[in-house]
């Protein structure tokens, strides 16, 4: 069941400070992710997606703006409070050869959460990994194995373990299915909505493949150059996606037989960050650009029920 909103981002600014100059990562970004919802997050690689995703779990400070997790505005959230919440709030990344420690066994892995928060006896916290294995599919003598001793899509579920290890209410999945072969990522998938079901979760699922995004998603918010551009219902962008961006990203997604018709759109490379065009900032790759597009900046605003785009032409 879908409810109230979890996650409330409000204008959110973040800005790097480069040896180039300052980047807007992220730019004046507002969205809300509602409980028991998947909302998928989909655009470019360096479009800000991430760095959103981070900012939202206050593993990043943004520059301006606010979110609210559980309506307490985390800016004003002491410490302590902030690393009480942090258990609600988790990860998952792409690569999780890289966020599991290779001289640690998965059971050393799996009860580091609880040995964090000071929870439970030894006893007490094999069991609770015996149980977390039981959840992702995993068997109980996998404990003992290192993370090079499993496949890609096991070493993902051994993360997604450790990620609802404290019962989080939220988890943002970033890329985390990105590096899998196909059939491996539908299982990754179907293992994600499980434990949705199961564990109450919600995600923030940030994926540069629209039809990855396409399969497991509520809503779609699509980003560019910092900024969301369209937001709506996944049936809904998927059966009239109204920002030409969005579109191209559509034109991506492989085919019935498998082929891949890159939108020239979307061929060429995106803007440098560090000189972003003005007006629209889609201008210089849009396909139906107006002169107006050069000049002025389009405001997301609903094109549809339940739709929303920033485009002059939508
Ligand atoms: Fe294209 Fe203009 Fe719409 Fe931007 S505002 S997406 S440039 S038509």
């Amino acid at each position: 069941m879908i409810g109230q909103a979890l996650v409330e981002v409000a204008q959110l600014v973040k800005l790097h400070d480069t040896a180039d100059g300052t980047v807007r990562a992220v730019d004046g970004v507002s969205l809300v992710v509602r409980q028991g919802e998947v909302l998928g997050l989909v655009g470019e690689s360096g479009c800000g997606k991430s760095t959103l995703g981070r900012a939202i779990l206050a593993l990043e400070r943004p520059s301006a703006g606010a979110v609210r997790f559980a309506g307490q505005d985390l800016a004003k959230l002491g410490s302590g409070a902030l690393r009480r919440l942090r258990r609600d709030m988790q990860i998952v990344f792409q690569d999780p050869f890289g966020s599991l420690n290779p001289r640690s066994t998965v059971e050393r892995i799996l009860s580091e959460p609880f040995a964090v928060h000071g929870m439970g006896s030894r006893a007490e916290r094999r069991g609770w990994v015996q149980e977390l294995l039981r959840k992702v599919g995993l068997r109980p003598e996998h404990a003992g194995r290192f993370p090079h001793e499993f496949s890609g899509g096991q070493r993902q579920r051994i993360s997604i373990a450790r990620a609802i290890a404290l019962k989080p209410k939220f988890i943002v999945c970033d890329e985390a299915v990105s590096a899998l072969d196909v059939s491996i990522q539908a299982q990754i998938l179907n293992l994600l909505q499980e434990l949705r079901m199961s564990e109450a979760l919600t995600y923030l699922f940030i994926s540069h493949d629209l039809g990855v995004v396409g399969r497991i998603a509520d809503r779609i918010a699509v980003m560019y150059l910092g900024q969301i551009v369209e937001l709506g219902s996944a049936r809904g962008v998927a059966r009239r996606p109204r920002h030409p961006y969005t579109q191209a990203l559509f034109a991506a997604v492989p085919t019935v037989r498998g082929r891949r018709e890159k939108s020239a759109a979307i061929a060429s490379e995106p803007p440098s960050p560090y000189a972003m065009p003005s007006g629209c900032r889609f201008h210089t790759r849009c396909p139906i650009a107006v002169e107006r597009c050069r000049i002025e900046q389009p405001r997301l605003r609903e094109v549809a029920p339940g739709q929303e785009a920033a485009c002059h032409l939508a």
